[in-house]
């Protein structure tokens, strides 16, 4: 045995230990703050040598092999490395939030400590109409007069929940009681551990345009100014295969492969799939068929139905 034992040290990203306990700031009280990571782009890689063995030594480039990883869902060399963040968010966000089981989470208690005194506002430009087409989403804002007395309304309903809430305290009611009426745009704090195939998962669908617009604030700033930094190769795999690219389903390339050629059968084949329906004399799509047309603009291809009568 020799004498000669390597001591290894842990892995370090020049550009994360720059940003290591900085709160980067999200909508007008939040934040996004790196409290510690493991791993780098070459922990990735590591593992996939280990698991894979013989057969990634011809895969030489290190950032072919993590592509290649990535586009082929292979997922577990990705969790070899973790993240740790300290999260202010408002509560209604939270909640969506904490829909990802695959996170380790410590929240602040509202039974144990006083509120956060801070409710998340909104200027009278931020306002959003509710979509006509998308009943989870906004299309536009509203007018400015109408903006203006929204958020005065908001300033209104924040200060008086507050007062109940101070009032309640000041009362001796337990904080666990006295919390109830605290609106849900009340700030929450929380540390937040995932590992990096969860956090891109939670990405992809948070930084998502389907996505409320809040979340993926805080969605982008994770992914911009950290994970970009953090595992450079993994996050430029992941923009090219997950984030940026469409998924076709079969109907889909069948309707592709015949859009342009055999135009009749295609027209045949979205009706009889369910991507457009007669209404009339007019040949409308329906929800899918919406979605296939956001992706056949994306891929430079006409939309079959449009101006058809
Ligand atoms: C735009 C949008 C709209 C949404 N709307 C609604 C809504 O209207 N109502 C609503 O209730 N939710 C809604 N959600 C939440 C959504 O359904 C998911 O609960 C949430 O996004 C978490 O996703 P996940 O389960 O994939 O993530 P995670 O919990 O992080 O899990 C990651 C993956 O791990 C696996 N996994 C984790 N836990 C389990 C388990 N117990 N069993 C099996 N597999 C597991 C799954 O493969 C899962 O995809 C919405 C989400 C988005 C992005």
């Amino acid at each position: 045995m020799s004498d000669d034992k390597e001591r290894l040290d842990r892995v370090r990203v020049p550009e994360m230990e720059e940003i290591l306990g900085e709160a980067l700031p999200v909508l007008d009280d939040g934040f996004v703050r790196l409290i510690d990571y493991m791993g780098t782009d070459d922990s990735i890689v590591q593992a996939a040598r280990v698991s894979y063995g013989k057969g990634t030594r011809t895969m030489s480039d290190d950032r072919g092999l993590i592509r290649y990883l990535m586009r082929h869902r292979h997922t577990t060399p990705f969790e070899m490395c973790e993240i740790k963040l300290h999260v202010r968010v408002p509560m209604d966000l939270w909640r969506q939030w904490i829909r990802h089981r695959t996170a380790n989470v410590n929240e602040l208690s509202t039974r144990y400590s006083i509120a956060i005194d801070q409710a998340r506002t909104t200027r009278p430009d931020e306002w959003r109409l509710q979509s006509d087409i998308n009943r989870q989403g906004s299309e536009g804002g509203v007018d400015v007069e109408t903006g203006q007395r929204l958020t005065r309304r908001e300033t209104e309903a924040q200060s008086f929940l507050k007062e109940i809430y101070e009032e309640r305290l000041e009362l001796g009611v337990a904080r666990e009681q006295a919390r109830k009426d605290l609106p849900l745009s009340t700030y929450t704090e929380a540390y937040w551990k995932i590992d990096l195939h969860n956090l891109l998962h939670f990405l992809a669908l948070r930084m998502d345009d389907k996505a409320q617009l809040e979340i993926r604030q805080y969605a982008s700033i994770i992914g911009e100014k950290i994970v970009s930094k953090w595992v450079p190769m993994a996050w430029e795999a992941f923009m090219d295969y997950r984030y940026g690219s469409i998924i076709l389903s079969r109907d889909e390339i069948r309707i592709l492969s015949l859009i342009n050629r055999q135009q009749a059968a295609a027209d045949k084949m979205l009706s009889e799939t369910g991507f457009t329906i007669k209404d009339a004399s007019e040949v409308k799509p329906t929800l899918e068929g919406r979605e296939l047309a956001a992706k056949l603009e994306r891929l430079g291809v006409e939309v079959p139905w449009k101006g058809k009568g």
